[in-house]
């Protein structure tokens, strides 16, 4: 089975578009979701086009605030400042990677934890870990959705996760635990990698090298989760599993591109719904 996240994903924004509206009349008020770029990144701006035209897409308000390549961290920082302060809105997501001068460290702990749509704010970081209430971080949390809407039983099966990365591999692992799964992470110093991921029924690769996850890795009939984005040579994008050859053994698997990445959009758009609800009702 091939689980289509864009049409998985289409069916959540259409979804969403509606409850936005419904948001709307009783609030008085639709979500509203700030972007921040900071330079021209040509793969950056094309994903803040993506999360932009998720954006209108489900009728939230927001837009794109654009900055210099050389601008100031102070600058940056007061922006964010500003953001935090403006009632009206919900969600700040500062797209990374940032200019080398700008600590990253210092612009995530800069955004509100109560608007931190990416979920990377230390305090949601935290939270996550201790089982309390927090923003999940998008990716991770498409991830599950994705396993979810497949029918993929993550209790009591053995989940292998390759990476292990703040953003991915560590809050993939987290969520899977959280499910009752038994969880694996492998790395790159992991002695035999095939053998530990032959293991898996749900097998998570978030490594960033294409076709490093071949037929040999998979067990048959294994849910196989490709996170990985990368470029072929003739510039075709391509995710970390060898598609063609896994396809055959593996009981379900995402497609690169069309599986994770357009899930992380859409738990965006989900995060900014369930920040501004959160706000609304704390008030
Ligand atoms: P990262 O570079 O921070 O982490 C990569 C991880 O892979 C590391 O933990 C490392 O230990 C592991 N690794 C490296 N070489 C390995 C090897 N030979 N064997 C086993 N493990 C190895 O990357 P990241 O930010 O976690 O992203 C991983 C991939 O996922 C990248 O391709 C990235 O572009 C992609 N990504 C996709 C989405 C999406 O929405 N689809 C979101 C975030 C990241």
């Amino acid at each position: 089975m091939i689980i289509d996240g864009k049409q998985i994903s289409q069916s959540l924004k259409d979804a969403m578009k509606i409850e936005v509206d419904a948001l709307a009349e009783q609030y008085g008020r639709r979500p509203c979701l700030m972007v921040i770029i900071v330079g021209d990144n040509p793969a950056s701006r094309s994903y803040v086009r993506g999360k932009i035209k998720a954006t209108e897409y489900c009728g939230f308000d927001g837009h794109l605030v654009e900055l210099p390549e050389d601008v100031s961290e102070a600058t940056l920082l007061a922006e964010i400042n500003k953001l935090n302060n403006d009632p009206l809105v919900d969600g700040i997501l500062v797209q990374l990677p940032l200019p080398k001068h700008i600590s990253e460290d210092k612009v995530i702990a800069a955004i509100s934890a109560e608007k931190d749509v990416d979920g990377f704010h230390p305090e949601n970081v935290a939270r996550l870990w201790l089982n309390q209430h927090c923003i999940l971080p998008c990716t991770p949390k498409g991830i599950i959705e994705l396993l979810d809407q497949a029918g993929v039983e993550m209790a009591g099966k053995k989940a292998v996760v390759i990476g292990r990365s703040n953003i991915v591999g560590k809050p993939v692992a987290k969520l899977l635990l959280d499910r009752n799964a038994t969880v694996t992470i492998a790395h790159s110093r992991t002695k035999d990698l095939a053998a530990v991921c032959r293991e898996a029924d749900i097998l998570v690769a978030a490594v960033g090298r294409a076709k490093m996850v071949t037929a040999e890795f998979v067990k048959p009939g294994a849910a196989v989760i490709d996170v990985g984005i990368n470029r072929t040579e003739d510039g075709r994008l391509v995710g970390d599993v060898d598609y063609e050859a896994v396809l055959p053994v593996a009981g379900a698997i995402t497609p690169v591109p069309g599986g994770v990445g357009p899930m992380t959009i859409t738990m965006l758009m989900r995060n900014t719904i369930e920040c501004f609800l959160n706000r609304m009702n704390n008030k």
